[in-house]
């Protein structure tokens, strides 16, 4: 597969990449590492994207030269789609007329590209684009390092999740070598929030709840006060995180509210809990520790479900181990 991408690459000369509807890190970072990779070969290259590039990542190498689009056009030699589980995912309407390279770790991802790329066993896009970086010969400069290592950061939460890998730190540790600079891109990151920020996580917090077993927490935001914060949808990403960090908890839901009851629904798990099959029940999917869906409902109902669903995902889950934690 990686073979047939090169041999793409060597062959044309006219590219567009592009990735989903609200861009994360490693999306982001992934398009913007591969269209420096296709500069870098002489190739013209541009990463076009249906949604704005988050306050979070417009201090990555080359984001103010993404383009936000509302269609694809249908003359590039081919289209690289990054971390999509679908064609429809990059909300670009003519995508189906393109050459398109599907280039993804979920292993849920279905292969809708002329050709498909995916490797499961990578913590991020970012790891795959590097190793093609490698395989094609492109010179690594600290652009394509930063990009890459921005998506290895933010997919690996961290570096906290369990897609952490000798390979992923092996990685990390040659981008560093290569130009990349650790606490520059994680400050760019995530010390570089607006104030409304920091008011809708007090706001969105505060509606925690847990149910009896103590296991699955929850928490939820409406329009409202999103307003009242004086806040963007980006800025409650991650937000997610924080009902996880009780030790109890094994799974969590945050139930976003957008336009007239069309809710955005984020799982997150520890350990064996598989959220990927519940948010595929409802529609969505991901992987089996970070998963998500869109769903037009009533919030009681919805979080009713929701909750019921996580609660035979943890209880069906092999028990964790929580003794002392033994070396490999
Ligand atoms: P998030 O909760 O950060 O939006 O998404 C977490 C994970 O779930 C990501 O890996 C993302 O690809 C996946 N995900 C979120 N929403 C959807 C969706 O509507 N469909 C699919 N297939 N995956 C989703
Ligand atoms: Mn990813």
């Amino acid at each position: 597969m990686l073979g047939q991408v090169i041999e793409l690459i060597e062959k044309h000369d006219r590219f567009a990449i592009t990735s989903h509807v609200r861009p994360d890190g490693d999306s982001l970072g992934s398009s913007l590492a591969l269209c420096w990779i296709l500069r870098g070969l002489n190739k013209e290259a541009e990463v076009v994207i249906c949604d704005r590039v988050p306050n979070a990542y417009t201090r990555l190498p080359g984001s103010h030269s993404v383009r936000m689009v509302s269609d694809i056009d249908r003359s590039y030699d081919a289209v690289f789609v990054i971390e999509c589980s679908d064609i429809t995912r990059p909300g670009l309407p003519s995508l189906g007329d393109c050459f398109v390279v599907n280039i993804d770790h979920h292993s849920t991802t279905a292969l809708f590209g002329n050709l498909n790329w995916i490797d499961s066993t990578a913590a991020a896009v970012g790891e795959m684009i590097y190793n093609l970086a490698k395989a094609i010969g492109a010179k690594i400069t600290p652009e394509i390092a930063s990009c890459v290592y921005a998506a290895l950061l933010t997919d690996t939460g961290s570096f906290h999740f369990s897609n952490t890998t000798e390979r992923t730190f092996k990685i990390a540790s040659d981008l560093v070598r290569y130009g990349a600079q650790p606490a520059k891109l994680s400050q760019a990151i995530f010390y570089n929030y607006p104030y409304a920020r920091l008011r809708l996580l007090g706001s969105v917090l505060s509606t925690l709840e847990r149910d009896e077993s103590g296991r699955i927490a929850w928490i939820r935001m409406t329009r409202e006060v999103m307003e009242m914060a004086g806040a963007l949808e980006e800025d409650s990403d991650n937000i997610i995180n924080y009902p996880l960090t009780i030790g109890d908890v094994e799974a969590v839901a945050f139930f976003r509210e957008m336009d007239n009851s069309i809710y955005r629904v984020s799982l997150r798990s520890k350990n064996r809990v598989n959220v990927a099959r519940v948010a595929e029940e409802f529609g969505g999917g991901g992987h089996s520790n970070a998963s998500g869906f869109t769903i037009q409902a009533g919030y009681e109902d919805l979080s009713q479900e929701v909750i019921s669903k996580l609660r035979l995902a943890v209880e069906s889950a092999p028990q964790a181990n929580t003794r002392e934690i033994k070396p490999r």
